[in-house]
């Protein structure tokens, strides 16, 4: 039993405040991502802070947190460090409202500043950096994706991922195609279809099997690292037939709700990459467990990292600690998708280094370091839980 005293010992802990701030920022150009329909004008993102009465403050973010409220009175007076505990009582949250696992990653936040290690050491420790794909987003010409494909080798990655439309096949290939012109042998290329799930009012159907398969075909002649989410995510065991026919690594699972979604994905064997995000299924400790039984069965652990900068930075502790990868989603695109815009909460945007590598931060916990002007000036609401006298305290935060 750990006690309060001793060589080393960490006495309790407990929260006594959350604070979540709701941030918006104008996207003036607008971002045409490829998967949505419609052109995207803001970028909502969330930002919660949790502080202990030990004056630490852990941050965490990349989902909205929207409908988390009425349950967060349940962290104050806890103890940070017991994460099973908190993972337990964030997973019943989970089962009724939204999905709240930011908040886990400020609980990591807390114990990473506690330790004075970072969360990726505390989780495994496997590697202190990971190989980035440079993840776009826009759709866009044959020409524009091989000038994308030479900048983005130029800036030092060492892989891109392109996002082509699955319902006109032939266009898709020339401009995949285009890119291997382009670049040679210089970047290993992914290919993401967006076949799996649908943005809100999307009624487009997946593409077939028999579709994928040509896709597939067509795509291993082109020496393509993985294909991306080629079928709607319930079709188990359609991926699994498609990776068995297949040379080309089939990848997939990135907006997974819970744990058990992935595990019955990789009970099926439908992906040889998979990528669940902590932030958005079960979590950094149920995620480094996920990523535990991938790894052990053969298969990729390459998690979606497209939400946020505080997102992204979550995902690279896990990954690094258990030594995901071999590469890891950073999204950039400069058709719109700027590390200034991704990361526009932050103090400065997370860059790859000189080698293309994604290096964990060095700094105790997640290594998020917010800019408190852009946050000022870009909330549009929230509110602040703070115990008092052992009174819960409410504060609504405005712009
Ligand atoms: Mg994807």
């Amino acid at each position: 039993m750990i006690g309060a005293s001793g060589p080393g010992a960490i006495g309790p802990v407990r929260i006594v405040e959350l604070q979540v701030d709701h941030l918006e920022l104008p996207l003036d150009p607008p971002f045409h991502a490829n998967w949505d329909p419609e052109p995207r004008t803001r970028f909502p993102a969330t930002v919660v802070r949790v502080v202990t009465d030990t004056g630490i403050v852990g941050v965490g973010g990349g989902d909205t947190l929207r409908g988390v409220e009425p349950h967060a009175h349940r962290l104050l007076g806890t103890d940070p460090m017991a994460i099973e505990r908190q993972v337990r009582m964030l997973e019943s949250i989970d089962f009724h409202g939204p999905r709240p696992w930011p908040i886990e990653a400020a609980l990591w936040d807390v114990i990473g500043k506690t330790t004075g290690q970072p969360v990726a050491t505390l989780l495994g420790g496997m590697t202190d950096r990971l190989a980035a794909y440079a993840s776009t987003g826009a759709a866009k010409s044959a020409a524009d994706h091989g000038d994308v494909a030479r900048h983005v080798r130029d800036r030092g990655f060492r892989a891109i991922k392109l996002r082509v439309d699955a319902h006109d096949r032939s266009t898709a290939i020339a401009e995949v195609t285009a890119v291997r012109a382009a670049i040679g042998g210089d970047l290993q290329i992914m290919v993401d279809l967006n076949q799996a799930w649908r943005m809100p009012g999307d009624v487009t159907g997946s593409i077939d099997l028999a579709e994928a398969r040509r896709f597939a075909d067509a795509l291993a002649e082109l020496d393509i690292y993985w294909l991306e989410e080629p079928l709607v995510d319930a079709d188990l065991a359609g991926l699994a037939a498609l990776r068995a026919g297949s040379s080309v690594r089939i990848a997939g699972g990135e907006l997974w709700r819970t744990v058990a979604d992935a595990d019955r994905a990789l009970d099926a064997d439908a992906y040889d990459v998979h990528q669940p995000d902590v932030v958005l299924a079960g979590g950094l400790w149920r995620g480094r467990g996920l990523a535990e039984r991938i790894l052990r069965r053969g298969r990729r652990y390459s998690p979606h990292t497209w939400t946020d900068g505080l997102g992204l930075l979550a995902n690279l502790h896990v990954a690094a600690a258990v030594g995901g990868g071999p590469f890891l989603e950073f999204p950039y695109d400069p058709h719109g998708w700027t590390t200034d815009r991704r990361d526009f909460p932050l103090l400065a945007p997370t860059e790859i280094d000189g080698d293309g590598d994604l290096v964990v931060p060095r700094s105790p916990g997640l290594g998020i370091e917010l800019d408190e002007d852009v946050l000022a000036r870009t909330r549009v609401g929230g509110w602040r839980l703070r115990l008092v006298d052992g009174a819960v305290v409410r504060q609504e935060l405005t712009r």
